[in-house]
């Protein structure tokens, strides 16, 4: 059972008097507001209050937020308006439970895009108003998919769907992979049982293989970086998560030894020069593979990811990725855009002692497209709603279509984009072998123009193939084209 005190244990910013005050009020009043409703679980539903607020606490939401997310069900399933928490908590905290009641009122569409775009519209627009909103709906979905167990089937299957469809597109969206991931994970349990078990029972028999080696490469790393002087925060083993993997495997034919970042080797450093220095070392003591050195840190990936990774013959021989980064990088990768309340909120405290003293101590000017794209929504607040939608269509789903692959992901595409494209998106092995596609269950020319909402399969050809020089005449993603031009030359053997 879950206890404020284990609220006040998750909290990632420094927990003053003023702020422990307000969460214990919050508390209180949620839970006499609650008193006496049970979840399908049989648990008080102020269990599913609390599991809420740590999620918000865990990845470094403020003491309102964490309050408002204790608050979150009070306006809906209990006698208690709005009005009333308004008195008690303030505007603010009342603004953000009001958005989070409407949101709630999602009405399923009779067509599956129109429905995926409405959410997707609706998260956006409450985004738009407060971004605390959506993250707030993150933590209170994680619960619920948690104890999603006690629904009934029907019901267990709407859920695990729309949380595919729309709640990990925009944790993605929001860089928060510390949800997203679980989100996922536990989606896929329902989605797809079989696929689940399947990869789950693959991961634990190859970790378990792994385990050794991976310790020992722990170690000895730990020991060059020191020699080295180089220094590290934290150095520790990570195993891919169980979705990411499902889709991985059937790229590669389920055959798990071809998947080199099963594991892999995490080192956090203070700053940026200290991942190169941690690489040479890496390097000098293990051999790495050829071409497998990817640096996201100076080529960041379109959502703001930054890390070095690489990939390594560890202790035996066995292969092994390891992933280079700052604690700033690692905070963003796992709390999005929560990350940067955190950095602020250390900036304002002059508080040092609960992060690692990340490069620069201060968010850097240029900050990532995601946060320059969400201050710009939120400027939007104060106009009409109908607007508002409307300006968002032509801003942000102009020149955007959503596609699916069969598995649910979404796949994010510019308009008249192609299955070539889609393939590409997932996967550059994928494009490259790709002989056919399917849009909704059926065959499709190559440069067919994907629609919103498709559901697109890739066909693939097992032998080894190249990309034909034809595509370069459709296709319209540069990652495409790059790919493709790329394929071609070393083809012709340049
Ligand atoms: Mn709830």
């Amino acid at each position: 059972m879950l206890t404020l005190e284990d609220i006040f244990k998750s909290f990632k910013l420094p927990l003053t008097e003023k702020r422990k005050k307000l969460i214990a009020e919050a508390y209180e009043f949620a839970e006499s507001a609650h008193d006496g409703q049970k979840r399908k679980s049989g648990e008080n539903y102020i269990q599913h209050s609390i599991a809420t607020a740590i999620t918000l606490a865990k990845i470094g939401m403020g003491s309102k937020t964490v309050a408002a997310g204790l608050l979150h069900d009070v306006p809906e399933d209990t006698a208690v308006t709005l009005s009333e928490l308004e008195k008690n908590f303030g505007k603010e905290i009342a603004n953000i439970i009001d958005g989070i009641t409407k949101l709630g009122k999602i009405k399923l569409r009779a067509s599956r895009e129109e429905y995926f775009l409405e959410n997707l519209r609706k998260m956006f627009l409450a985004m738009a108003a407060d971004i605390r909103v959506v993250i707030i709906k993150l933590a209170d979905r994680l619960h619920n998919m948690r104890t999603l167990r006690y629904l009934p089937p029907e019901k267990q299957q709407r859920i695990a769907r729309e949380t595919m469809e729309i709640y990990v597109p925009i944790a993605n969206r929001l860089g928060i992979g510390e949800i997203k991931e679980q989100l996922e994970d536990l989606a896929l349990q329902y989605l797809n049982p079989r696929d689940y078990e399947n990869v789950k029972k693959l991961r634990t028999e190859n970790y378990q293989k792994g385990e050794k080696y991976l310790k020992q490469a722990i170690k000895e790393l730990k020991k060059e970086l020191k020699k080295s002087g180089v220094p590290v925060i934290d150095i520790y083993g990570r195993a891919k998560h169980l979705y990411s993997l499902s889709l991985k495997l059937k790229r590669y034919d389920m055959d798990i030894a071809r998947i080199y970042d099963l594991v892999a080797v995490r080192i956090i450093v203070p700053e940026v020069a200290d991942c190169y220095e941690a690489l040479g070392i890496v390097h000098k003591k293990y051999h790495p593979m050829v071409g497998r050195i990817k640096d996201y840190i100076s080529l960041p990936k379109s959502n703001g990811y930054q890390s070095i990774h690489t990939t390594i013959f560890g202790p035996d021989g066995k292969i092994l990725e390891v992933q280079i980064r700052t604690q700033k990088m690692h905070d963003e990768a796992e709390f999005g855009i929560a990350a940067h309340w955190i950095y602020s909120e250390r900036e304002k405290m002059g508080w040092k002692k609960f992060i690692f003293k990340p490069h620069g101590d201060k968010v850097p000017k240029k900050e990532l497209e995601w946060v320059r794209q969400l201050r710009d929504w939120q400027k939007e607040i104060g106009r009409d709603d109908e607007e508002f939608v409307e300006g968002l269509k032509i801003d942000f789903f102009k020149n955007h279509i959503f596609a699916f692959t069969p598995l649910g992901d979404i796949i994010d595409l510019p308009e008249e984009a192609t299955p070539i494209d889609f393939a590409y998106a997932i996967h550059s092995e994928v494009g490259n072998n790709a002989t056919g596609a399917k849009a909704d269950g059926k065959i499709v020319t190559l440069d067919h123009q994907i629609k919103n909402g498709q559901v697109i399969e890739i066909l693939t050809s097992k032998e080894n193939k190249t990309p034909s020089r034809d595509w370069l005449g459709f296709v319209k993603t540069s990652k495409a084209k790059s790919r493709i031009k790329r394929e071609l030359k070393k083809e012709e053997g340049y």
